[in-house]
């Protein structure tokens, strides 16, 4: 059993900016030389969200951010803007609603994923932001 961890850097936008990262989480995988085991896709962040899903514009573009703006609308009180003022309190809470991580096994060298399920990262906050994603892979 071994461990393997890579970590990589994307650019963002600001909300809500879905990024395919399959690719990337891929060739993390692969280079690690372990062929099955479990993955573990985490954002170190508090306004960003990993998630797997059909990266397609109909669900990225508009049904997740619709979903996201009922769930913890931009323009409702947040006990966190009052407090810090940085006006990004939906941004956590649909952080904390979505996840930080996402885990899933590798086979064979590869993502076991379905065909329609790319792996995501959701950019939530208000401003453009410079994200690390990490790659932990345990396995043989
Ligand atoms: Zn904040």
């Amino acid at each position: 059993m071994a461990v393997h961890r890579q970590t990589f850097t994307i650019e963002t936008k600001g909300q809500v900016q879905a990024i395919d990262i399959t690719d990337k989480v891929s060739d993390a995988v692969r280079k690690s030389g372990l062929k099955d085991g479990i993955a573990c896709v985490f954002t170190p962040g508090s306004t960003a969200a990993i998630v797997a899903n059909e990266f397609e514009p109909g669900l990225m573009r508009t049904d997740l951010p619709a979903m996201l703006e009922r769930i913890a609308p931009a323009e409702a009180g947040y006990a966190h803007n009052e407090r810090w003022s940085d006006d990004n309190g939906h941004s956590h809470v649909r952080s904390a609603a979505m996840g930080q991580s996402y885990t899933f096994p590798f086979g064979g060298g590869k993502p076991l994923l379905g065909t329609w399920q790319q792996l995501i990262l959701l950019e939530l906050d208000i401003r453009p932001r410079t994200r690390d994603v990490v790659v932990q892979l345990v396995g043989e």
